[in-house]
């Protein structure tokens, strides 16, 4: 049994990129079970080509390491950000790009967080169903669905760049609009927006429930009206010329999907994330 993502077996040394786990569902709101995508995603990551006919690239030409899962402590969520956040914080030490599998969409804060700290001019690409936007949740101020607010009031105004989002409150889409870059229910207009990232360090943040639920049943928040596999990664193509630095993909709960289809549509993902980043 391989303990890495598909052909994604150099050393940490040598490598350009690294994978890693952060398997945290500890504020998802309605069902948990994210926690276990990167395992599965790595057991059925066999399963793909390590070819990508889209980008006319092959992941075993280039340095990928999979470190592994870092250090969750559930029910500790501030403990297990800050582990997230200095595991993230040495891979940009080391001069290495990311590709970080969730987990529900909180860990991206301390990732992103790092990479900011790193990239001072970075901008965010965020792909999902939910804005993200609150400043607070339950009471919770660190949630999956405040997450993008907490990045957004670092990196300050249209910077953050949102796609196929369908749901959120009223506020939430009014914020989006005024101070930042929202296209509501689809990913049509990226290549409008191309000529804001070029030239700036990118980060992709990628929550799975932008997909349609009928090619995504296997995430914790499924919500109707999403985009089609073709629509997401033709979005995902028109990037390949900007500098990616990080990139993540977040709420697959692997269970609720038997016919294993979401977590083999994730792993097809990620390696095209990965493939866009090798230079
Ligand atoms: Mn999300
Ligand atoms: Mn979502």
């Amino acid at each position: 049994m391989e303990n890495n993502f598909n052909s994604c077996k150099s050393s940490y040394e040598s490598s350009s990129i690294v994978i890693f786990g952060a398997p945290y569902d500890g504020t998802a709101s309605y069902r948990p079970g994210s926690r276990f995508a990167p395992n599965r995603i790595r057991l059925e990551s066999i399963g793909i080509e390590t070819y990508s006919p889209y980008l006319d690239k092959e992941l075993t030409d280039y340095n990928i390491h999979d470190a592994g899962d870092t250090t969750i402590n559930l029910g500790y969520t501030d403990k297990t950000l800050d582990t997230i956040y200095q595991t993230a914080k040495q891979y940009y030490i080391d001069n290495k790009k990311t590709l970080m599998i969730g987990g529900e969409h909180l860990v991206s804060y301390p990732t992103i967080h790092a990479c900011l700290e790193t990239y001072p001019n970075l901008r965010v690409i965020h792909f999902d169903a939910h804005t993200d936007l609150r400043d607070s949740f339950l009471g919770e101020e660190m949630s999956h669905a405040t997450v993008l607010k907490k990045v957004a009031d670092e990196l300050g105004e249209h910077r953050l760049f949102q796609f196929g989002i369908r749901s959120g409150t009223k506020a939430e889409f009014e914020y989006a609009k005024k101070h930042q870059y929202i296209e509501i229910a689809g990913v049509k207009t990226l290549p409008n927006i191309l000529d804001q990232l070029q030239g700036f360090p990118i980060y992709i943040t990628l929550d799975v429930d932008v997909l349609d639920p009928s090619i995504m049943s296997g995430t914790g928040t499924p919500e109707a009206g999403g985009v089609t596999y073709k629509e997401l990664l033709n979005a995902l193509l028109q990037l390949k010329n900007l500098n990616i630095v990080g990139a993540d993909i977040v709420e697959l709960a692997p269970d609720y999907d038997a016919s294993g289809v979401s977590t083999a549509t994730t792993c097809t993902l990620i390696r095209e994330l990965l493939l866009l980043m090798t230079k």
